[in-house]
């Protein structure tokens, strides 16, 4: 991977992860002093350091994700700590198959068995032919089998209960966004939770 075109996570001041941005701006914000870089050698566990243990760190690394300067070299950071932010971000929640899928965890709102992506209907829970909107409040997450099963009945009808009341999310937080999942680095996964079947890691 090209050094500059990492991609660095940003958590806020309570460990939350709030963004992603590139290295260099990542090492901007560690040389103001804005942030710190968690470093997760598996050995060391987590650790923040601010510019200059880092660089006295980066000058004893062996591995070849390094920015060179004339003098110094510094290990690309993979996650950095804001000390001052302390918000999370949040985006209007758009309404697709990706975002019910993720609101209902990738869980069958019939039978509450857990399934990949791709075994997984959206299921109108008021059946269209029966006047039910593609609405956050009527689309829930099903397998195919619980999907088949209830067909165009209603709930009731079919003998089916909701494991709980559709609703639409009061947002959706960054890192369950599919482009996030593809860049993700394997040491990210302590502060985000992949859905299965989407993660894609490398270190
Ligand atoms: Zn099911």
């Amino acid at each position: 991977m090209n050094s500059l075109t990492s991609q660095v996570l940003v958590l806020n001041r309570l460990w939350q992860p709030v963004n992603i941005c590139g290295v260099k701006r990542a090492i901007g914000l560690l040389f103001v002093g804005h942030a710190q870089v968690v470093n997760t050698d598996p050995e060391a566990g987590f650790e923040t350091h601010d510019a200059s243990s880092w660089m006295t760190l980066s000058g004893a690394y062996s591995g070849d994700d390094v920015l060179h300067s004339v003098s110094h070299q510094i290990r690309i950071p993979s996650i950095i700590v804001l000390n001052h932010y302390d918000r999370l971000p949040k985006q209007d929640i758009k309404f697709c198959r990706q975002t019910v899928l993720e609101r209902d965890k990738f869980t069958c709102q019939y039978c509450g068995k857990r399934f990949e992506n791709h075994d997984l209907n959206l299921d109108h829970v008021i059946p269209r032919q029966k006047g039910g909107e593609t609405s956050w409040e009527n689309v829930v997450c099903s397998c195919i089998r619980c999907n088949t099963r209830k067909a165009n009945k209603l709930p009731a009808q079919a003998n089916m209960h909701l494991l709980s009341e559709p609703k639409k999310p009061r947002w959706r937080p960054f890192f369950s966004h599919s482009s996030v999942q593809r860049i993700a680095h394997s040491s990210w996964k302590h502060f985000i939770e992949m859905p299965p079947g989407e993660v894609s890691l490398s270190s």
